[in-house]
């Protein structure tokens, strides 16, 4: 026999599941998922030990890289897209269709993981600068994936809007009557109304109604706004709730809630060529007004502008000191409740969100972090100093 096998136990499978079995007795049965959409949402809210204790307050991170199909919030919008579209008749699983989308990632890869199970195609047009293992993972799931120069989105070579341009292609030309639906995450309700329905009264309910502020960046503010509709509209929060919005450098939404002017980066975009803002940060920040942003803006009290270096830092103290490894998106959320923190009462509670994991970074954002030589950051052991907060 090999090596160390005699000191485990002699289990038979079937002794064990008979025992496992016969404990069941009198509980009430379990309710089992149906099928890989039924592991979306109903994410854990956990405590960042580290984050309040810096603060004196309680941050609380709601884990939405925990949803079980693409690995990020974009699995709640990406499943209400997709029953929408069925409602309507503009998607018939099993007949060929094709599901179109722009995205720089996380929202094409929850599209091409439900398209498998809901028996459609997926055809996604993404920007060729974000992480490649992204579009690796696109690939894996049977996805067409499009990589396309960054343009600014009057152009209609911008990723969104060529994705648009190939759903018509394929209705247009289609010959045996499949269709192509362009799922239209920025502009489409079925995304805010997916948090509202979803993100939000989960927090409502993991919280108890208890908290104080509530802190997300915006990609397309579909998070955003529908978890401030359902908070302070349907719990009527209102007042009591604080909306702050997590910006990373170069988006202009920043200055459209501190100063209700949009800062126009067109010039910026075209010279540059960035298909969105100029930052590090994946899957926030935006230099255009969305419907789904609308849908929430007046309920957002704050802004938060967070910089590259900051989001690094704080990857980088997440995984130092609590073992919570994410991607850029979820260390500015971080950061900015970390700012958003200390402008409140000691003891308020900070809700924000995880959006995936950092295995989505690797090339790219922890690379980076890698280069900046941010591994071995022991000589600022104060977070406060660290981000160059006061
Ligand atoms: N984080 C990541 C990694 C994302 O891809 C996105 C969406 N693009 C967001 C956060 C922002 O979410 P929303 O689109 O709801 O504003």
């Amino acid at each position: 026999s090999r090596p160390g096998s005699t000191y485990l136990p002699p289990v038979k499978l079937e002794d064990h599941t008979r025992s496992a079995r016969q404990s069941m007795v009198g509980l009430p049965t379990p309710q089992i998922p149906e099928g890989i959409e039924g592991i979306i949402g109903n994410t854990p809210i956990f405590r960042i030990k580290s984050l309040s204790e810096a603060t004196g307050c309680e941050i609380l991170a709601k884990a939405e890289f925990l949803n079980g199909a693409g690995g990020s919030p974009k699995d709640r919008v990406a499943l209400n897209m997709i029953a929408m579209a069925e409602e309507e008749g503009l998607l018939t699983p099993g007949q060929g269709d094709t599901i179109y989308e722009g995205t720089v990632g996380s929202t094409g890869i929850s599209l091409a993981t439900l398209a498998r199970a809901k028996g459609y195609k997926a055809y996604i047009c993404m920007p060729n600068d974000q992480s490649t293992e992204k579009s690796d993972l696109l690939h894996h799931l049977g996805a067409t994936v499009e990589r396309v120069t960054p343009a600014p989105i009057t152009s209609t070579e911008h990723f969104v809007n060529l994705a648009r341009t190939r759903a018509k292609e394929h209705t247009a030309s289609s010959e045996d009557e499949s269709k192509g639906f362009f799922a239209d995450q920025f502009e489409s309700p079925a995304n805010y109304k997916a948090h509202f329905q979803t993100t939000g009264p989960e927090i409502w309910q993991q919280t108890g109604g208890q908290l104080d502020v509530f802190v997300a960046g915006a990609g397309t503010g579909g998070t955003i706004s529908g978890i401030a509709l359902y908070l302070k509209h349907e719990m009527g929060m209102r007042g009591d709730l604080k909306v702050v919005l997590a910006d990373p450098e170069g988006s202009g939404l920043y200055n459209k809630v501190k100063h209700g002017v949009m800062f126009s980066s067109t010039e910026r975009e075209g010279t540059r060529r960035r298909q969105q803002v100029d930052t590090i940060v994946e899957g926030i920040g935006i230099n255009r007004l969305t419907e789904n942003f609308e849908a929430g803006r007046e309920l957002i009290d704050d802004a938060v502008k967070v910089t590259d270096l900051q989001a690094m830092q704080m990857a980088r103290w997440l995984v130092e000191r609590d073992g919570i490894f994410v991607g850029s998106s979820s260390a500015v959320n971080c950061v900015a409740a970390v700012v958003a923190a200390m402008k409140m009462e000691r003891g308020s509670r900070v809700v924000t969100v995880l959006c995936d994991s950092g295995t989505r970074h690797l090339s790219k954002f922890w690379k980076s972090v890698g280069d900046m030589g941010l591994e071995e950051e022991h000589e600022k052991p104060n977070l406060l100093s660290r981000l160059g907060i006061k």
